[in-house]
């Protein structure tokens, strides 16, 4: 399919899964690389992640961990609005060597605050694997080990990613088509 129209929007493909799978390809090289000799807990943030997490997981050669992690956003009631929590991390994380994977990350802010509730689980490192990046959204300094995809920063769904509850399922990537 060339075109699809999820909710109210037409979305044109943008990424084939192959050209995904081959950024997937690099990004397990380069870990696989650095963790020559250690057992990672790879930290899965849902839901977004879940399909690159399962391309990624199965191209890991050294014997890991897998957990995965929910982010729920709630009102808190000082002034510092919006606060980010960890739902579904039963395991200790005390001197692991931890690598976050998420779908995409667009400001950053929502890795910024995922980091630092990592760290205080008091790991022995952390790396973040990403597959997709828009720099030209993010302000902010993340540190991001490894990126499989860098994009504009135009709204894409697929490959895990929705709008509004739709558009995980697809293999590909769709990227908006604006009226
Ligand atoms: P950030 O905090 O980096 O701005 O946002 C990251 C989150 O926003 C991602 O985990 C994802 O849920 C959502 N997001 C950012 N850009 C897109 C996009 O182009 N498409 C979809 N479906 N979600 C996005
Ligand atoms: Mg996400």
């Amino acid at each position: 399919m060339e075109k699809i129209r999820v909710h109210d929007k037409v979305f044109q493909k943008y990424l084939s899964e192959k050209q995904i799978l081959e950024s997937v390809d690099a990004v397990a090289e380069a870990i696989n690389r650095d963790f020559a000799d250690k057992n990672p807990v790879f930290l899965s943030i849902l839901n977004g992640s879940f399909m690159f997490t399962a391309d990624l997981l199965k191209r890991i050669t050294r014997p890991c961990e897998l957990s995965f992690l929910k982010l729920a956003s709630y009102e808190g009631t000082s002034s510092t609005g919006k606060v980010k929590v960890l739902v579904g991390l039963n395991e200790s994380l005390a001197d692991r060597d931890v690598i976050i994977i998420e779908d995409i990350v667009d400001s950053g802010h929502t890795m910024v605050k995922l980091i630092e509730q990592v760290q205080s689980h008091k790991p022995a490192s952390i790396k973040v694997a990403t597959f997709l990046f828009k720099p030209d959204a993010c302000k902010i300094d993340v540190p991001l080990d490894y990126i499989g995809m860098r994009i504009p920063n135009d709204f894409i769904v697929g490959y895990g990613l929705d709008y509004d509850g739709l558009g995980r399922n697809f293999p590909d990537i769709y990227s908006v088509v604006e009226d």
